[in-house]
């Protein structure tokens, strides 16, 4: 079995506008995302997802470059079953070889954002493959399942406080979630506007619903500080990147400053920025995003490092179909994985791109049970919304 050709392209979908919805990011019109297609000379078709920009909607034009011109040439002909040896290979580049017979990494000066999100998309798409090629979805080759269905958040909630308590319960209503994640930060201005939208929230949905909040990034270390000050008797489940990702140091301080549990990493790529956050103590629960921290293999080792620091792991899956699939595996295999983030946005990413239904059951969404990722891309879908670059 060998690579016979590596295409990506960059898909853009609108979202209609009664869909569409506003935080830090801006008014949220289309999902953006680099979707690869990996065919191998048996006829096999693995697909990936890489990503860079924060939100659904952004500029693909330059990782869509990156592996069609830099990246794709470099895997034809090669096993697409050398998995591990192929991600080695391009995040050390010319060196490769030289890392390979050391025994450690000596990476290329790009070692992350555009270079790793590449690297991403390429993981995704071998695994796909190796589990088409065996019949065997891609949990069973990384140690099986813990779990036939495994509890979803549903990830949401930009209403204002008028309207914040109906928005989350309607989610509980459409799949039966017990656990829910709102925005705060930056779209609200002062941290105590974000608060009171949490007290909302929480008075709506009662005691025994978990609530997430997440901000972005977009606090100072004292806004953060003083956010989890109003929310202390709210019993939230986690802050999410209360600071920006190149804050570690500060993240650790927010996390000493309370006993909310600090949740991070979407922002982060590869094992060695997650072995920085736990040696900081800057986190309780890492979220490192298959199609930007290094695809299934580094989540996996990601997930690993998690376990070791007795932290627990829930990957960043506000993403398209590739990269979902691709963190459900990662859940059902990893000893620290413990909740699925399911987006309540609109996501055609996921729900138009494929022709399986994916959706949460009493809150629970199922581990995929076809070979590979389990998923059937609509290629007619996809080809109608290649841009053009
Ligand atoms: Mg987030």
């Amino acid at each position: 079995m060998r690579v016979k050709s590596v295409q990506a392209w960059w898909v853009r979908i609108p979202i209609e506008v009664a869909k569409q919805h506003r935080s830090d990011f801006g008014q949220v019109t289309t999902f953006d995302a680099a979707i690869l297609r990996i065919e191998t000379d048996d006829g096999l078709v693995g697909w990936g997802e890489g990503k860079n920009a924060a939100g659904s909607a952004g500029s693909y034009a330059a990782l869509v470059h990156m592996l069609n011109r830099e990246i794709g040439p470099q895997l034809i002909g090669r096993d697409p079953a050398d998995i591990g040896v192929i991600w080695e290979m391009l995040y050390n580049g010319v060196r490769h070889e030289a890392a390979a017979h050391a025994g450690h990494a000596m990476p290329q000066l790009a070692r992350r954002g555009v270079s790793v999100a590449a690297i991403s998309a390429v993981d995704i798409a071998l695994w796909d493959i190796l589990g088409k090629s065996l019949g065997q979805p891609v949990w069973r080759l990384l140690g099986g399942r813990k779990v036939e269905r495994m509890q979803a958040y549903a990830s949401g909630g930009w209403a204002a406080a008028g309207a914040i308590g109906e928005q989350l319960k309607s989610y509980v209503a459409r799949g039966g979630f017990k656990a829910l994640k709102m925005r705060v930060g930056a779209m609200d201005g002062a941290p105590h506007v974000s608060a009171a939208r949490v007290r909302a929230a929480r008075q709506a949905i009662g005691p025994d619903v978990e609530l997430m909040v997440d901000a972005h990034g977009t606090y100072t270390v004292a806004e953060a500080k003083r956010f989890i000050n109003l929310t202390a008797d709210l019993d939230l489940a986690w802050f999410e990147e209360p600071v920006i990702a190149d804050d570690k140091p500060g993240m650790a301080e927010v996390r000493a400053s309370g006993s909310t549990p600090i949740a991070t990493g979407e922002s982060e790529a590869t094992r060695y920025s997650f072995r920085d956050l736990a040696v900081l103590k800057s986190a309780d629960i890492f979220q490192p995003d298959p199609a930007f921290c290094g695809g299934i293999s580094e989540a996996m080792k990601i997930g690993t490092i998690a376990s070791a620091f007795n932290l627990r792991f829930s990957p960043h899956l506000w993403a398209g179909a590739p990269c979902f699939f691709a963190g459900l595996h990662v859940c059902a295999a990893s000893p620290a994985s413990f909740i699925i983030e399911y987006s309540l946005g609109a996501n055609p990413m996921i729900h138009d791109l494929v022709e399986e239904t994916v959706e949460a059951k009493d809150g629970m969404i199922a581990i995929p049970e076809k070979p590979g990722l389990g998923f059937t891309i609509s290629e007619r879908f996809l080809e109608a919304h290649a841009q053009r670059s």
